[in-house]
């Protein structure tokens, strides 16, 4: 007999978990991410689920069940640094538990349904969100991912074989279940609901090059000192966005030599940038720059700033969100965007028919320890998912 729902919570609970702050560290092809793959393939035989994975790290568990187009839903399983325990596993763990709850109402599925697995959705190795989805449906080249690196200068190519990936191609229909990374259902008090859009996101490498000098013996004037632009530009971004209801962070920063006493000679920065469309996007970043630049014209330091990734408004399909959304124990759920990227929105933007169902995490708070969902709306959220797969596998 598989593991119920909150078994295979507690199950997951103390794999990669901190310590000291009580957060996650499952970062991609690392021991804890391994462990909680090992356990996901581990769930998927006791259920006789059939294994397939490429050679990118995604995997996908098989319910072979009546023809035609395959249903897929899941998550990760991967966490960002110092991260919580919903985002990601809860989606798969909650497709594990409506597979079991499907086959406990005698359901038998008129289409194969998948759960699946993706690698390195948070990017918090590698650099580069949905790295996995990407790479399996084609949105992104093996040739190029390769050479991505890690922090301690670990290429992708050294961790995975590599290749392409034929995992999604009997794929008809993806439904991601996903911890909500806000505060829109806390405030409509619902505990599901279900996304209508992604906002488009981008993430950018700013780098600011001055002079490294003394702290002591350089008098204020003389510096050329990188760590003023960096700061001014940080200031900036945040009003900018501010002012406009959009999105701008300075999450990540590296300081070269990163001495007390010591003026830097480098600073390097990353900003994520999220806005309502594509438009408002380009120019947020573009007037973030020109300002950035400007300063940096003062401070005497040179700008060079580059895109790493720019993930493009995702509109999911309206049918399947409406359909999805409609005729449940206490009316309609409602349809949300989010600002949040996910792997659903990368195969939606290849052409698979997408929907995502949100839980809602009472703390508002996602990409930390303080990420939670009651375990009352976790279950909610495996009924909802089990109704959806119900209702497009009828
Ligand atoms: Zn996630």
């Amino acid at each position: 007999m598989p593991d119920d729902f909150e078994r295979m919570w507690n199950d997951l609970a103390p794999v990669g978990r901190s310590a000291t702050s009580g957060g996650y560290f499952r970062q991609p092809f690392t021991a804890p991410e391994q462990e909680l793959r090992a356990w996901f393939e581990a769930q998927c035989a006791a259920r006789g689920l059939r294994v397939e994975a490429d050679g990118l790290g995604n995997v996908v568990a098989w319910w072979d069940a009546g023809s035609g187009p395959g249903l897929l839903t899941g998550s990760h399983l991967d966490s960002v640094l110092d991260g919580g325990a919903y985002d990601g596993p809860l989606g798969v763990v909650s497709a594990l538990a409506a597979v079991d709850l499907l086959r406990s109402r005698g359901f038998a599925p008129a289409r194969p349904i998948g759960v699946s697995v993706f690698a390195e959705e948070e990017g918090s190795r590698f650099g580069l969100a949905c790295l996995g989805s990407r790479l399996a449906t084609g949105a992104m080249a093996w040739d190029r991912a390769r050479e991505l690196t890690d922090r301690d200068g670990v290429a992708l190519g050294d961790v995975v074989p590599g290749g392409t990936s034929s995992l999604l191609s009997s794929v008809g229909t993806f439904v991601e279940l996903h911890v909500e990374q806000g505060r829109d259902l806390v405030d409509r008090g619902e505990a599901i609901g279900v996304a209508s859009e992604i906002w488009p996101h981008g993430r950018y490498r700013f780098e600011f090059a001055g002079a490294a000098n003394h702290a002591g013996t350089t008098r204020m004037e003389d510096r050329v000192d990188p760590m003023l632009t960096y700061a001014f530009t940080a200031l900036g971004a945040n009003k900018q966005a501010r002012l406009a209801g959009q999105r701008a962070t300075f999450g990540r920063v590296e300081v070269t030599p990163n001495g007390t006493n010591a003026v830097p000679s480098l600073v390097r920065a990353w900003l994520d940038a999220r806005c309502a469309s594509d438009a408002e996007l380009e120019e947020l970043v573009e007037a973030i720059t020109a300002q950035s630049a400007d300063r940096a014209a003062r401070d005497g330091t040179t700008l060079t700033m580059t895109p790493e990734s720019v993930s493009r408004a995702v509109a999911f399909d309206p049918a399947l969100a409406a359909l999805v959304a409609a005729d449940h124990e206490g009316g309609d759920w409602p349809v949300i965007p989010t600002q949040a990227g996910h792997d659903a929105g990368i195969l939606a933007a290849a052409g698979i028919p997408t929907a995502m169902l949100f839980v809602r995490n009472p703390t508002g708070v996602s990409h930390s320890p303080a990420e939670h969902a009651e375990m009352p709306d976790c279950l909610v959220g495996v009924s909802a998912l089990a109704d959806t797969l119900e209702r497009l596998a009828r």
